[in-house]
């Protein structure tokens, strides 16, 4: 066959398993919404089937025979940048499902309905002792997947490069420690100033259908395409998709209206991404989201840098006001715009406001990074969790349930994934950073509601180049800059100060 002919059986075998991973990703999304409630066991078999057929697409051997023959093949310099790039990412691929033994994977699996079901159990029960042996071994399952994975490399980074290619330990460790270095005391200064919030009216009553509402009036602001998507409600909001179907989901509370509206927003921004990958890598393996970190700056540029904004509230509270009737008729601007943007440390990640999120994060970057290096130990946890807790946030935390034992995330055997979040805050600072020197008028736009140009800007900066570059690389295509964090704290004082006026 020849280099041409191999390319094109190598992208069309892979074709195959992408279409079948959407196929997986939609049944997941019925399960999640829609699926009768005693439909369970047969979703089991048919994601069971799916998932085998799936993993023997992937290892298939013709596969490396054919990245082999092509990588030998004198005319290989002839192959465009992106054509070698798909390459990459299918060896990468097929490296990652082929290296690790057969028995490695199905214990991997096996443990992971353990832990988690431990784990819910054991934070019901706010016990940590029964937790900690799952713990233990999911942590000792990772290491040696990340050993089979490169023996060469430190296991911590193996893991990270799985959520957030090419980055490191060593990197994102001088990240966080700027953070936190800025984040600190800005949050003490906020924490102590004269002008705080009332939030009282954030729990007024809001029905359900007026908020559904609000959703959709939302999505269509922000060039969300329902005509390509969908919203649908399910107990922690999530989006799935690719290109022509992309759906989100949200959690409507009566009382706290302002979690459907940022959720809405986060997830639109998540969606916005994948509908708008660029049309010529469609089933390709070029044709995904760059890395968690990216998604999670499109995510939270729609949420925090757009959605709490005082520019596109001064556009929108006058349409919010007309949907919800009578009920925030007395709020102003002003009270609106500093109770969504209240600052309040907290012991729960997922509800951490913009500034204080950050450290959540870098608490459990922290422990991951030192319990893969031996520093700490699995029995030491909640001592640490708890004395981090203290001194990055000023929380006192009381039991683990709301410590350690909080997030799902390490029972189900994701470690390197956490640093991924409060990424997704640096980049999207830096991105507002230029795009606001590229689109002088960008105030104007958000001001008005016309987002189009800013969303083309997006598009063309960040969505288009898709898998092209790895996260760093496509920050420093974007930025002139490496990846860093002097504008994320210079936008969380510059905003901040105002609000709180200090
Ligand atoms: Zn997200």
């Amino acid at each position: 066959m020849t280099l041409q002919e191999d390319y094109d059986t190598l992208l069309q075998k892979n074709k195959k398993a992408i279409i079948y991973q959407m196929i997986q990703a939609q049944l997941g999304w019925d399960f999640e919404t829609y699926m009768p409630s005693k439909g369970g066991q047969q979703r089991s078999m048919q994601f069971a089937t799916l998932a085998a057929d799936i993993h023997k697409l992937m290892t298939d051997p013709t596969i490396g025979e054919l990245l082999n023959s092509i990588k030998n093949d004198t005319n290989y310099y002839s192959l465009t940048e992106a054509q070698k790039r798909n390459l990459f990412l299918i060896e990468k691929e097929y490296n990652k499902q082929t290296k690790i033994p057969a028995d490695l994977v199905k214990e991997i699996a096996k443990h992971q309905v353990v832990a988690i079901e431990t784990w819910k159990k054991a934070k019901a029960e706010k016990n940590y002792e029964l937790f900690k042996p799952e713990l233990k071994k999911a942590l000792d399952l990772q290491k040696q997947r990340a050993h089979y994975l490169d023996p060469n490399k430190h296991p911590y980074d193996v893991l990270l490069d799985i959520y957030e290619p090419n980055m490191t330990s060593a990197m994102i460790t001088d990240l966080f420690n700027e953070l936190k270095e800025g984040l600190v005391p800005l949050i003490k200064k906020i924490r102590s100033a004269p002008n705080q919030p009332d939030t009282s009216f954030l729990s007024r009553n809001c029905p359900t259908p007026i908020q559904e509402k609000l959703a959709i009036d939302l999505s269509n602001v922000v060039h969300y395409d329902l005509d390509r998507g969908r919203i649908d409600t399910t107990e922690h909001p999530f989006t799935t998709g690719y290109y022509q179907d992309v759906r989100i989901t949200t959690h409507y509370y009566e009382n706290e209206f302002d979690n459907a509206l940022f959720s809405t927003m986060h997830e639109a921004g998540h969606a916005i991404y994948e509908q708008n990958l660029d049309e010529e890598f469609m089933y390709q393996p070029l044709g995904q989201a760059s890395s968690l970190g990216i998604h999670e700056s499109q995510s939270r540029f729609f949420e925090n840098i757009i959605g709490r904004s005082p520019e596109f509230w001064e556009y929108y509270l006058p349409r919010f006001k007309e949907l919800t009737g009578d009920i925030f008729e007395d709020i102003d601007n002003e009270k609106f715009l500093h109770a969504i943007n209240h600052v309040k440390p907290s012991k729960i990640r997922v509800t951490a406001d913009e500034v204080t999120y950050s450290l959540h994060v870098i608490i459990r970057f922290e422990i991951e990074r030192d319990l893969s290096e031996g520093k700490v130990t699995v029995d030491e946890l909640p001592l640490i969790w708890n004395q981090k807790y203290k001194e990055y946030l000023g929380v006192d935390i009381e039991d683990d349930s709301e410590g350690v034992m909080q997030d799902t995330h390490w029972a189900a055997g994701l470690f390197g994934y956490f640093p991924t979040y409060a990424l997704g805050n640096i980049y999207n600072a830096h991105q507002f950073h230029v795009i606001r020197k590229e689109l002088p008028n960008y105030d104007e736009l958000v001001r008005t509601g016309n987002l189009k140009p800013i969303l083309e800007w997006l598009t063309k900066k960040v969505h288009k180049p898709a898998s092209l570059y790895d996260p760093a690389d496509l920050m420093q295509q974007i930025t002139n800059e490496p990846i860093n964090t002097k504008y994320f704290i210079e936008y969380c004082i510059k905003k901040y100060s105002q609000l709180y006026g200090f």
